[in-house]
């Protein structure tokens, strides 16, 4: 929930007694899609922010952080990441990150809702200027349903960068979605999926490592990284590899030019820290 004093754009977590706010100067888009309320701000110090369902999604300041993070340490996992599906990033920033890398030969981004994209087109250029890429497939549609009918072993690596499990996004974090992705996925693919805040979802956090246990992914971990503008100002993604180790990765090559993740980054963040390893420890 988002109410507006002034300038001020705020995003509300009722269950949590918070809530944080950016000073706005004009509002950019205010528009009632199918399936959501999309709305666009010029920010004073953030450059443009989208809201979703009056849940900030994404700032120009800062975005990189987590799109780096949805994109890098599942490809640097994956011995030969070649075919790449994201299930929800209508923003493209995550596709963005996918395209740096030289050995991708194809992404398929499955969003239900067009206008997110076209609102980035508009109001976050920098992040759809490579849609064009022969490599890109842009869909928009229900990526639980798409993942239902698409074919066994034909993915290496699937990216699920949805909003939070509310309206259109809540299949998303479900077993029979996360089951469609595994049998999906080859035998060395990968997954990786946005999972909230340890310290603002934690029980939530801990069904969505239970849902991927149970659709057979034997090993998972949930890399803990800043988000600003997300509740508690950090954020989890959860990678889940279908066989094989997830603390084995490939160095980042020189043409990947990143703000924030690393490889060595990467090492660091996959030692859990223990206040969640301890809530993991009764999955
Ligand atoms: N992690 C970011 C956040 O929570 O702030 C998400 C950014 S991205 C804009 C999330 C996208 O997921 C939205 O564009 C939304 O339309 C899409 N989405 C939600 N439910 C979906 C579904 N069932 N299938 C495909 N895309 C979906």
């Amino acid at each position: 929930m988002s109410g507006k004093h002034g300038e001020w754009v705020y995003e509300t977590v009722e269950e949590m007694g918070a809530r944080f706010g950016i000073r706005a100067t004009e509002k950019l888009l205010d528009e009632q899609t199918p399936y959501q309320h999309l709305e666009v701000w010029r920010t004073e110090r953030w450059g443009n922010l989208m809201l979703l369902d009056g849940v900030m999604m994404l700032s120009s300041l800062e975005n990189y952080l987590y799109h780096e993070m949805m994109a890098h340490p599942a490809l640097q996992t994956h011995p030969a990441p070649r075919n790449v599906v994201i299930i929800g990033g209508g923003d493209c920033g995550t596709l963005t990150e996918v395209l740096k890398h030289r050995e991708v030969e194809s992404v398929v981004q499955i969003d239900i809702d067009e206008a997110v994209t076209r609102a980035a087109e508009r109001f976050f250029p920098e992040l759809t200027a490579h849609n064009d890429d022969p490599r890109v497939s842009l869909r928009f549609e229900d990526g639980v349903a798409w993942m239902k009918n698409a074919p066994s072993a034909s993915v290496d690596v699937i990216i699920v960068d949805s909003t939070d499990p509310i309206g259109p996004g809540t299949g998303l974090f479900g077993p029979d979605f996360l089951a469609d992705c595994h049998r999906v996925l080859r035998e060395d693919g990968i997954m990786v999926g946005q999972s909230e805040s340890p310290f603002y979802h934690l029980p939530l956090m801990l069904d969505y490592h239970r849902a991927m246990k149970a659709a057979g992914f034997a090993e998972r971990r949930s890399l803990l990284f800043p988000q600003p503008v997300y509740p508690g100002g950090s954020i989890t993604g959860t990678l889940a590899r279908k066989a094989g180790p997830l603390d084995e990765l490939r160095p980042l090559a020189d043409e990947v030019v990143t703000r924030y993740y690393s490889t060595a980054l990467h090492r660091g963040l996959l030692a859990t820290p223990p206040f969640m390893q301890e809530a993991l420890g009764e999955v």
